[in-house]
This record gives C-alpha cells, structure tokens and sequence, in this order.
C-alpha cells in the first residue's frame, strides 16, 4: 500500500514530519509522498527520517493556481496542481520561486488582518501565525475567528469573512496553472491534476475539455484515486487518463486532526488500498521525454 498525497505540519496538517513517517513505517506503506502546500519544508524534513525508517519517501508538492483571467473577469477557483520529483529534488531555482509564493501569501496575509480589523475583528497577524508559522493560510485565520467566537465553525469562517467571495477576500499574487505546470517541468518535475473532483464550475463539469490544453502545456498525470472520489468519479477519471496517456496517481490528502474522517493511505473510511505499481508507473513516465 502507497498514499502519494499528505500533509504534514510545515503547511495545514497537524503531524510533524517525522511523526508522519512514522505512521507510514508503522503501516509498513511501500511509498510516501509528502505533498504539503507550496513548499518542500515537510519533505526536506521527513527526508533522513524517512532514510533511517527505510519508508521509500518521493519529493512532491501540491501547489495552488488559478486559471488565468482575462480583464474583468472574476478569479477562478483555486486549482490545486500536484508535482513529483521521483528521481532528484528540485533544484534551487524552483526552491527560489516558492520563496516568492510564500512571499506573497504572506503580504495577503498583513492585507487580511487589515481588512478583518476595518469590519471589527480583533485580530493579529501574530495569531494566525502562531498556528500556522511558515506557512501561515486561511486556515489558520478561520481557527482564530473560531476561537475568538466570532464563528462557531471553520466553514463559518470562510463562509462570512474568509471566502473567495466573502468580505475578508483579499487578492494574491499567485501562478496560472500553466505557469505551475511549466515550473514542474522545468523544474525536473511531473505535473499532476490533483482531485479533478473538485472542478466544479460549469466550464470543468468536463474535465475532458480542459485536459487537452493541459497535456500541451505538459501535464503528465491525474489523480483518479483520492479520498473524495466516489468510484464513479474514479472511473470517469482512469478513462482521462487513458484518452490522454496520463499516467494515474492517488493518496488520502491526509492531514492529520485538520481532516479528522481521512486515514493515512486508507482515506475516507478505508476506502482506498493503492498500489505500489502507480509509483512504477510514474517512474516510467518520468523516464519519458516530455512533449513540449
Ligand atoms: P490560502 O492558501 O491561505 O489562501 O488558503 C487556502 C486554503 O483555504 C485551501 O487550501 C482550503 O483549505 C481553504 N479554503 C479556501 N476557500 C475555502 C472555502 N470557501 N471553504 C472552506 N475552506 C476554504
Ligand atoms: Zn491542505
Ligand atoms: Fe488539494
Ligand atoms: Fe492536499
């Protein structure tokens, strides 16, 4: 058993790295790929721990994108776009562009105290900062605001203050998909759709239209397998993959007591049992020369 998809606490997770690899060793998975948001810290981490536990560890992010817009238009919903590095880590240049993103989620982050303070939140960076460190997101805000009882839920939190489309929003800078699927790749990496379930706008109700551009632009894989996939989703996404040569990937998207239904590898329920031969397969495409 595999789990290609978790979270540690370098972004929103709650286990350490180190505790993370652990329970990885202590269900004996044959691979781990720790997939924290935006950066490599839970990776650089877990990296000689995993070495010593003799857990097979493979380098991966999950980063956040967005469509491109055109003038006008709203911000389309974030994407999240998986990368993996099977053979090396990626190298400094690709480590440099992910100092920007941190970067500019940590100037929204000054913009949205600012904007929580002007509708009468008494709140500080500080405190989303104290859960969140390098890494500090939404998320972390959401728990202060439960905290503090100016929601009952995290859901609230987004709901009224945090959203896209809430009061709170603030603007960031933050990559296309393109950019995020051309930074993997010439970064050594293999770019990776991560729960296509989660396109939900009209315009990805086929994800079928969008996957083409896609594969132009270099993505490799899809994620067919995840905790939030129904088997019919799952079906509807290995045959994607089939139709554009996409090789498939899975995992939990654990993170730990942040997502208290999911389990490490087994998901929701225990609904997952992935294979060591998806990590084979993801070897062999990175063996493959990229079409550009
Ligand atoms: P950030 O990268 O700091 O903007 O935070 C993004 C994270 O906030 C996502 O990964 C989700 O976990 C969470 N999030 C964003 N929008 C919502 C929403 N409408 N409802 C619940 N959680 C959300
Ligand atoms: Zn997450
Ligand atoms: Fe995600
Ligand atoms: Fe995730």
């Amino acid at each position: 058993m595999i789990d290609l998809h978790t979270h540690t606490d370098q972004s929103d997770g709650t286990f350490s790295p180190g505790q993370l690899v652990q329970a990885a060793a202590a269900m004996s998975l044959e691979a781990l790929a720790i997939t924290d948001h935006d950066t490599l810290a839970g990776y650089d981490i877990a990296s000689p721990i995993a070495e010593a536990a003799g857990v097979e560890l493979i380098c991966a992010i999950e980063l956040s994108t967005r469509l491109d817009r055109h003038p006008g238009e709203p911000r389309s919903p974030s994407i999240h776009l998986l990368g993996y590095f099977p053979d090396q880590p990626p190298g400094l240049e690709f480590r440099d562009w992910l100092l920007r993103l941190q970067q500019s989620r940590r100037a929204r982050n000054v913009s949205l105290v600012a904007k929580l303070q002007s509708l009468g939140v008494d709140i500080a960076l500080e405190e989303a900062q104290a859960l969140g460190r390098n890494l500090t997101g939404r998320p972390h805000f959401a728990r202060v605001l439960v905290s503090k009882g100016y929601v009952r839920t995290t859901q609230e939190a987004f709901d009224v203050y945090l959203a896209d489309d809430a009061q709170a929003a603030v603007e960031r800078e933050e990559p296309t998909l393109l950019e995020g699927i051309q930074r993997l790749t010439t970064g050594g990496g293999l770019a990776v759709l991560a729960h296509p379930v989660r396109l939900g706008r009209p315009e990805f109700n086929r994800p079928e239209n969008l996957a083409g551009e896609l594969v132009a632009a270099g993505l490799q894989g899809i994620e067919a397998f995840h905790s939030e996939h129904s088997a019919a989703d799952t079906e509807r996404f290995l045959g994607i993959a089939r139709r554009f040569s996409l090789f498939v990937t899975g995992g939990s998207d654990f993170h730990g007591d942040n997502k208290p239904g999911i389990q490490l590898a087994t998901g929701k329920g225990g609904s997952l049992c992935l294979a060591y031969t998806l990590v084979e397969e993801m070897r062999a495409a990175a063996a493959r020369p990229a079409i550009s």
